[in-house]
């Protein structure tokens, strides 16, 4: 057993928008807790968070990056995640990892849409949720106002936890001290403020408090503080300076003694089918080291040295160094020759790890994101409930630099597809282009320059064409039968199905296709099933009548003819594939074209130009309005064809003044005469019969 205990460990998430400062604090806490004997810094490229060739370059973190130390007898993993929006899917992968979230904003640039963003999430995933003021050294001026505007954006359930000096060299703590000389407010209404704010979830504590006055001890707070924590009905604001360590010790002291521990945190959302078919059930795991071990894989990547490596949080039991365990649905055992400890690009061998340690497992090929290690049968059909991720809405075309490199980049793309759910790289039949999905350019940027770094393989890119897609208004009815009969043993598969319009529910959002066997009397042998589904999915690809991706289709087939010796695979697949082409075509079939909705935020003076910006691009201005500190947040919907220059444009129209995010919003029917024109273009399929 190690020597400590799921009671003994913090998990931390740093997130934040861009030059906040995360980077800067995990190092500043790594100095504190004497891991490090000096601080690197981000503009030298010398810090254990950035490390990677791309981070050092672009001075931003862009990858999720754990550090772990012990204060105070806790055991701490902080996880430093990136700021940018474009790289928002690495935040919101490492949730799942920790039990509090520590929102850092910096007192120079203030809320941004980033942060708006991330608080979302953060409630949304039901995270008790600190904030921390970072660079109070130089930005003394502006936490007053900053943290008025905090509570007007969030709630005044964000109260002060501490305030700074007058000159920002310290803070004082208000929960032991009731009073001292601050920047501003005052000590003793501050204190007062947050105990009120704390014994509310408490009716015995509130009791003892009206009766005793102002005497609360800390000690006596210390239970319902952390259930307040838990119930988001306190959000403690934390000033410091990551620079100077000003407040570093009490937001550490706090994170340690007043966050949950694993032991302590909100339930972790998993979902478990009982029996084959059976309906899923809400699943929460018991962090004690000696129940059955299950794992989460929610980070996985490619170092240069090790190799593929998967990060993952223990959520129950404990796994030791050269355990088989289950991946998924448990028909494949994987070995789990080493465990690791991350400490930035730096791994420690651990013999064992238990409830709540993150931890690495190198070399394991089978392990993907969102992955579940487990070490039961009983537990096959576990699955987490993933972490809605954005949408990657920013496309190019892309193609290889040199002929004959297709298969190493598809290869390549696969690898960095596994690592990143937020891009991903489909084929359209009918522009003929490869597109490349990311969050945004930088993003992309940076996926072309791993490519480049870590398999030495360059592409040539261009704008892609409007990424339509295909669905249906109707239900119809497809049929084939594929006979083939070549000299020998010949082919047959005939296959009858229906189709209909299908929304996805929360858990299966990213679903196009709901595909249903309603076959009785064994029209169609169970083995033969698979293909059918195969044949069907490879037209969800390619396209119908277009030669765009389909999306939003039940499908269910009803019935079927197979053949004792001619039934194959290959015969069912092209049967498939060619009923339910027939079936959507008969099915009143549309062409869509994506929406996004935008989230601008910008300095007042900008919000018209804004405004009248989104109506020039057939976009429409759902809301705007002007927010503390002299800024604007517009929110508008907008077709993804109008917008894949934003960012410049932006940054003309508000002098750089400006940030967004992007995410997908809604498809919206392409008008009649253009889509008329599209399926005319369409040269059809390949004729596989
Ligand atoms: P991240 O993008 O949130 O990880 O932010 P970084 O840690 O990379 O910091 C962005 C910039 O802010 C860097 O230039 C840091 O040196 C600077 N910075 C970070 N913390 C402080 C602070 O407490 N005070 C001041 N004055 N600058 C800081």
């Amino acid at each position: 057993m190690p020597s400590y205990t799921p009671a003994d460990l913090r998990n931390i998430l740093l997130a934040g928008h861009a030059g906040s400062g995360k980077t800067t604090l995990a190092e500043a806490m790594l100095h504190k807790a004497g891991v490090i004997g000096k601080m690197g810094s981000v503009e030298e490229g010398n810090t254990v968070c950035d490390f990677e060739e791309e981070e050092k370059h672009h001075k931003h973190s862009l990858y999720t990056t754990i550090v772990h130390f012990e204060y105070e007898g806790k055991y701490f993993d902080v996880l430093d995640t990136p700021g940018t929006p474009d790289f928002i899917g690495q935040a919101f992968c490492a949730f799942p990892a920790v039990e509090t979230c520590c929102l850092v904003i910096g007192a120079d640039k203030g809320i941004g849409t980033m942060t708006r963003r991330l608080w979302r999430k953060t409630k949304s995933r039901n995270m008790p949720t600190m904030i921390v003021v970072n660079k109070m050294d130089d930005h003394i001026g502006d936490c007053e106002e900053l943290l008025a505007q905090i509570r007007e954006t969030f709630g005044p359930e964000c109260l002060p936890a501490n305030l700074p000096t007058p000159d920002g060299s310290d803070v004082v703590d208000l929960w032991e001290k009731t009073s001292g000389e601050v920047a501003f407010s005052s000590v003793e209404e501050a204190h007062t403020a947050l105990v009120d704010q704390v014994v509310e979830v408490d009716e015995d504590l509130m009791a003892t408090y009206l009766e005793q006055g102002q005497n609360l001890k800390p000690e006596q707070l210390h239970d319902a503080f952390e259930e307040a924590l838990r119930q988001a009905h306190i959000v403690p604001v934390f000033f410091v300076s990551a620079l100077t360590g000003a407040g570093l010790d009490k937001l550490m002291h706090a994170l340690g003694n007043l966050c949950p521990s694993p032991e302590e945190g909100n339930p972790r959302p998993f979902l478990l089918q009982m029996e084959e078919g059976g309906e899923e059930k809400e699943w929460v795991p018991t962090p004690k080291a000696d129940e059955t071990f299950v794992g989460h894989i929610y980070k996985v990547t490619t170092d240069q040295f090790v190799g593929k490596l998967a990060l993952m949080r223990v959520h129950q039991g404990t796994i030791k160094a050269g355990d088989q365990v289950y991946l998924n649905d448990g028909k494949k055992a994987v070995r789990v020759a080493h465990l690791y400890k991350v400490q930035g690009k730096e791994h420690t061998e651990v013999p064992e790890a238990i409830p709540g340690d993150n931890i690495a497992l190198a070399k394991i090929e089978e392990l993907h994101y969102d992955a579940v290690l487990h070490a039961s049968t009983k537990l096959s059909n576990l699955r987490f409930k993933s972490v809605r991720m954005p949408v990657p809405m920013y496309g190019v075309a892309i193609e290889p630099k040199s002929r004959g490199d297709e298969a190493k980049i598809n290869e390549a793309m696969a690898k960095l597809r596994e690592e990143d759910p937020t891009f991903r790289v489909e084929r359209v039949s009918a522009t003929k282009q490869t597109v490349a999905h990311a969050m945004g350019e930088l993003h992309l940027r940076v996926i072309l320059e791993r490519l480049h770094n870590r398999f030495k393989l360059d592409l040539v890119t261009e704008p892609p064409k409007v990424a339509y897609r295909e669905t249906i208004t109707a239900k119809a009815e497809g049929h084939h039968r594929h006979k083939k009969q070549t000299g020998g043993a010949g082919q047959f598969g005939e296959v009858f199905l229906r189709v209909e319009p299908w929304t996805p529910g929360e858990d299966d959002a990213d679903q196009r296709l709901l595909f249903v066997d309603a076959t009785v009397g064994g029209s169609v042998p169970r083995q033969f099933m698979p293909a059918i589904e195969k044949g069907v999915r490879q037209v969800l690809e390619h396209g119908a009548v277009a030669g765009y991706p389909i999306s939003g289709v039940k499908v269910e087939v009803y019935d079927g003819k197979h053949h004792p010796v001619d039934s194959k695979e290959v015969a069912f697949v092209a049967a498939g594939k060619r009923a339910f082409i027939d079936a959507v075509s008969k099915a009143k079939p549309i062409l869509l074209e994506p929406f996004v909705e935008v989230e601008v935020t910008a300095p007042a003076s900008a919000m018209g130009d804004i405004s009248a910006d989104f109506s020039s691009k057939r976009g429409q201005v759902m809301d705007s309005q002007i927010i503390a500190g002299d800024q604007c947040v517009v929110k508008a919907k907008a077709p993804l064809s109008e917008m894949n220059n934003y960012s410049s444009q932006l940054k003309s129209i508000t002098g750089g003044q400006g940030s967004y995010t992007m995410d997908y919003s809604h498809d919206e029917r392409t008008p009649p005469n253009i889509q008329q024109e599209i399926i005319a273009a369409f040269e059809g399929h390949e004729d596989d019969d």
